[in-house]
């Protein structure tokens, strides 16, 4: 089994527990582990399989809190890091309307060094970039960058999820798209949102979404895997697309679906012997996805995005 680098942030999520009102009005809040690549790293490990986080933590009684999260879930932190800066804080609440209101305390993931000598650990194996925190600039971004030409150097099977943040890129949604589509061009596997589909196609929410595919394999990508909530999930290899159906589920909290779905996704991936079969036109990357879409749903049954993962025994993997 190979291993799954998942670089990117891994930061506190203060949940607001009056969920209606905005953050003003919130005086009660959970704390929780959060990141997108820190989960995706822990949804892999849960299934049984190998995985590594690299991301920076502050040196404060928070950053000790996440790593314990990672360790407990038997992710590797041997490559995390401890900065002076303060952990990440992110408070979170979901206004009447739906809409999240969010404010963002950015300190130690921010803060990521470069080492030149994990690059050797790249080869033959997998390397998971999430994108929400990494290319809004700092040392971060440039350890990313790094890290990104070293997996392809290295011939690591790449994926990358750009995780948009509208919170964290209003305004400058131009330059996310421009950032993002140079990995876009060079990964072997993308896994957007519908929305984050069609932003960095540059179409409008009333386009179909097999017209953002189209537009992004012209643009280099390689195979698409762009999540649809109940729906299921859209595979696109270029002239080959299918909606994969996901299971029916009464869902509860949707946070961390995404991550569990390309977390099992990878998973799946580091048991096979050899990549080239999910390049080719054969059933097998299907039925993967198909397990990874019902990791998704099972994690929305839950509340909370780490805790709700499921494991292996839910998910039939050995067949
Ligand atoms: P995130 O909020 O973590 O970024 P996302 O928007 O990328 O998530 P979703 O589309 O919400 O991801 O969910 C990922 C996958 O989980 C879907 O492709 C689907 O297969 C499954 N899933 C999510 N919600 C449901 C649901 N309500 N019913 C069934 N399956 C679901």
């Amino acid at each position: 089994m190979r291993k799954v680098y998942c670089i990117g942030e891994l930061l506190i999520d203060f949940v607001a527990e009056n969920q209606g009102s905005d953050l003003s009005k919130a005086n009660e809040f959970t704390k929780k582990a959060g990141g997108a690549p820190a989960n995706v790293a822990c949804a892999i490990a849960k299934l049984g399989g190998k995985s590594s986080f690299i991301g920076a933590v502050g040196k404060d009684p928070m950053g000790t809190f996440l790593l314990k999260v990672l360790q407990d879930e038997r992710v590797d932190i041997s490559l995390a890091q401890r900065s002076n800066k303060f952990t990440t804080l992110a408070f979170v609440s979901i206004a009447q309307d739906g809409e999240r209101d969010f404010v963002f305390s950015r300190g130690a993931d921010r803060e990521l060094k470069y080492d030149k000598e994990i690059q050797k650990d790249f080869s033959g194996n997998l390397v998971h970039l999430g994108a929400a925190t990494a290319l809004l600039g700092g040392p971060l971004e440039e350890t990313y960058n790094h890290y990104f030409f070293d997996a392809l150097t290295k011939e690591a099977f790449i994926s990358f999820d750009p995780n948009f943040r509208s919170d964290l890129w209003k305004g400058n949604e131009e330059v996310f798209i421009k950032k993002c589509l140079s990995y876009v061009s060079k990964s072997h596997l993308c896994k957007f949102s519908q929305e984050e589909a069609l932003l960095l196609a540059g179409l409008s929410s009333r386009d179909p979404v097999e017209k953002a595919c189209d537009i992004l394999h012209e643009a280099g990508a390689k195979i698409l895997t762009v999540t649809l909530g109940k729906e299921g999930t859209l595979v696109s290899k270029g002239e080959k697309k299918k909606v994969v159906r996901s299971i029916k589920v009464d869902p509860v909290d949707t946070t961390g679906a995404g991550d569990a779905f390309i977390g099992c996704l990878l998973y799946q991936i580091s048991r096979l012997p050899s990549t080239d079969i999910i390049f080719e036109d054969r059933p097998e990357f299907l039925k993967m996805v198909k397990k990874a879409n019902k990791a998704g749903a099972l994690t929305t049954t839950q509340f909370g995005a780490i805790n709700s993962l499921p494991g292996p025994e839910l998910l039939d993997l050995n067949c």
